[in-house]
């Protein structure tokens, strides 16, 4: 499938993308994982992105348009993608539709992902993502704890708290949502592309996807 999803930063995007990869072998393209890598390998992007990141703020298009043209074309695309974190502003999204005509790709959809805002506060306080960068599996020290000792079920790293994840980095990335990613869902209703979900549990919201792809 190719599909954008769409949603404020907790809304589930990175743990229903991982769960659909299971579905029919599309990759998950996380923006932020691309970019928290570069940050960790001290590469160019990566200076270049930091300091944006821990603020909480979006990295700049031009950036973003550079990582998602070359990724798009690797070969791992051709069966689906799934794309968690971009586009996140209208610019973006205007430009991923050059690119994909360019290509000659046709999106499936844009799923929105619709969590009330005191859920998301508190799944961004509680989460704890796995620092080795080729696993990244998402916990919650809730609802899906790591191992007594903090560590990855999957890998054994330790599960670490984001370094955007702090109270105010968190207020300025929902303020960013709300102010230049969320007109993308009026962007995408109005090409008839667009599928609200607003259930809480990731399986239920990986259900109704694969049912409305089987459509
Ligand atoms: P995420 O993991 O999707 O919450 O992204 C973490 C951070 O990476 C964001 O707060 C931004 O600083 C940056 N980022 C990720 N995706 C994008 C994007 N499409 N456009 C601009 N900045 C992005």
């Amino acid at each position: 499938m190719k599909v954008v999803l769409l949603g404020p930063p907790g809304a589930g995007k990175g743990t229903v993308a991982k769960q659909l990869t299971n579905y029919d072998g599309s990759v998950q393209i996380s923006t932020g994982d691309i970019l928290r890598n570069a940050v960790k390998a001290k590469t160019k992007l990566g200076l270049e992105a930091k300091g944006y990141m821990e603020r909480g703020e979006l990295v700049p298009d031009k950036l973003i348009m550079d990582i998602m043209e070359a990724r798009l074309q690797e070969p791992d695309c051709a069966k689906g993608f799934l794309l968690d974190g971009f586009p996140r502003t209208i610019p973006q999204a205007e430009e991923l539709e050059v690119l994909l005509a360019k290509l000659s790709i046709k999106l499936d959809g844009v799923i929105n992902l619709d969590v009330p805002k005191d859920v998301i506060l508190d799944r961004l306080t509680t989460r704890r993502t796995c620092s080795n960068s080729d696993c990244q599996e998402i916990y919650n020290i809730k609802s899906k704890p790591p191992t007594p000792e903090g560590n990855c079920m999957k890998c054994g790293s330790p599960a670490v708290q984001r370094a955007d994840e702090t109270v105010e980095a968190i207020t300025v990335r929902l303020e960013t949502y709300n102010e230049k990613t969320s007109p993308l869902i009026n962007f995408y209703e109005k090409k008839g592309l667009l599928k609200t979900i607003s259930s809480l549990s990731s399986d239920k919201i990986v259900a109704e996807i694969t049912a409305a792809m089987k459509k």
